[in-house]
């Protein structure tokens, strides 16, 4: 490996003269681990590789919608077949409907779907939608779930809002952040209270069914159940984002993983195949209010792109022919086995969450269920242990509060190596 930085650094001394802190993104800044970003030259499989030619097993995967790893075949040539056909029409295409349903067949819960450009969209759509729909105007999420940067879902939310312990954005008015109920996770006694108090003006309670925004941690046993029906008992709408965890848990996302069903759901990142996709769906009577038909107004110049739609759903087929789910849970358990013989030692140290092809390790002994828990984190920590697995040719996510991901092109020689960096890495962080 050549393990030079010159161009890496040599464009980002560049971008940062062009573009605000020289990313499009915040969390790609590196501000969560120090040091400056390297710049992506090209990527296969499961690898990445630099402006310098180094290559690194990558387990960002673009921040989960590789999951069939870089530059699948049967997804480009699904976007060149397209774009021989023209790259946008802005008028109904055969794709649109074959996504739809497609997404429908997958996840039982969701009678009409429509396809935007981003998760964000997707989230902000479904707000709107639950404001619309119930007539009502408070929204309940909890800490540390990130669910784009909507303005009214911008509060105590995860992702880079939390890496720079700048949980709340500047320049979101008081008076709408206000409207947003901020509790925490896996408490449904907190859900409950704020519900005896004023649910009946709680339009939607919205959250990541499993947190992959904060590192990640899981559910505890109930807790969705019971958020089911604390929002039947109150006409509030149950919106899951799975953004993140639709088409990476499961089929049918982490709704069928845990038997419970939202109302809404917003999708992105896996659907897209690459592509600036996004989409939500749910019951057909609540979808119904958006225009053309109903009043709650939702558009996109670009939704429904050909080449989205052709990427999205070359994405989901592939992954359905290659038993896709189960393959990336045999490779999440041998990953998840290997990297706890890794860290044996440390144990009382880290706290290792998996689920399917998600994970994260905190850098404390846990037990991890909620934002604060995962705060405890030793950033320092994580940070020494990030750029170590970076110089041994290992790229996880720049920051304790992300969580990694799997693609069908990891398998047993990328877990492999990833476990002997991990020792050594570990043994220089801790
Ligand atoms: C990534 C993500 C979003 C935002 O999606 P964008 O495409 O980045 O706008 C929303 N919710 C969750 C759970 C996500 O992981």
């Amino acid at each position: 490996m050549a393990m030079g930085r010159e161009q890496s650094d040599r464009l980002f001394a560049e971008a940062l003269r062009h573009i605000p802190g020289g990313v499009n993104s915040p969390v790609r800044a590196f501000r969560g681990v120090g040091g400056s970003p390297f710049f992506a030259r090209r990527a296969h499989g499961s690898r990445v590789e630099d402006a310098d030619g180094n290559e690194y097993i990558d387990y960002v995967c673009s921040w989960g919608p590789n999951i069939l790893g870089h530059g699948a075949k049967a997804v480009v040539d699904a976007v060149v077949h397209a774009a021989a056909n023209g790259l946008s029409f802005g008028i109904p295409n055969p794709g649109e409907v074959d996504l739809a349903a497609k997404i429908r067949s997958w996840v039982p819960s969701v009678g009409k779907v429509r396809a935007c450009n981003s998760g964000t969209e997707a989230t902000m759509s479904c707000v709107r939608l639950a404001r619309g729909f119930t007539g009502r105007d408070l929204i309940v999420k909890f800490e540390g779930c990130y669910h784009g940067h909507v303005d009214s879902l911008l509060v105590a939310a995860g992702s880079g809002a939390l890496t720079f312990g700048r949980p709340d954005s500047a320049g979101i008015p008081a008076r709408l952040a206000e409207l947003t109920i901020v509790l925490p996770f896996n408490d449904p006694d907190a859900v409950r209270s704020v519900f005896r108090d004023r649910g009946r003006e709680i339009a939607a309670i919205i959250l990541e069914p499993v947190p992959a925004n904060a590192g990640l941690y899981l559910p505890e046993p109930g807790f969705l159940e019971s958020l089911r029906e604390i929002c039947t008992a109150h006409g509030t709408l149950l919106i899951f984002d799975e953004v993140m965890t639709g088409f990476r848990l499961a089929r049918g996302g982490a709704q069928e993983v845990y038997g419970v069903t939202p109302d809404l759901t917003a999708f992105g990142k896996v659907i897209g195949g690459g592509l600036p996709v996004g989409a939500f769906g749910g019951r057909a009577d609540i979808m119904d209010h958006l225009a053309p038909d109903g009043p709650v107004y939702q558009a996109g110049t670009l939704s429904g792109n050909p080449l989205a739609m052709a990427a999205g759903l070359a994405q989901m087929s592939e992954l359905e022919a290659r038993d896709g789910f189960r393959a990336l849970e045999r490779t999440g358990s041998t990953l998840e086995s290997a990297l706890r013989d890794a860290a044996r030692g440390f144990e009382d140290r880290l706290c290792l969450k998996r689920i399917g092809s998600m994970f994260c390790m905190y850098f404390t002994g846990g037990p991890v269920r909620n934002l604060a828990e995962a705060k405890r984190s030793d950033t320092a920590a994580f940070g020494r242990f990030f750029h170590a697995m970076l110089r041994r040719g290992v790229y996880l996510a720049p920051s304790q509060f992300e969580a990694g991901f799997l693609s069908l092109a990891h398998g047993p020689l990328e877990v492999e190596a990833t476990a002997r960096a991990a020792s050594a890495s570990l043994r220089e962080a801790l």
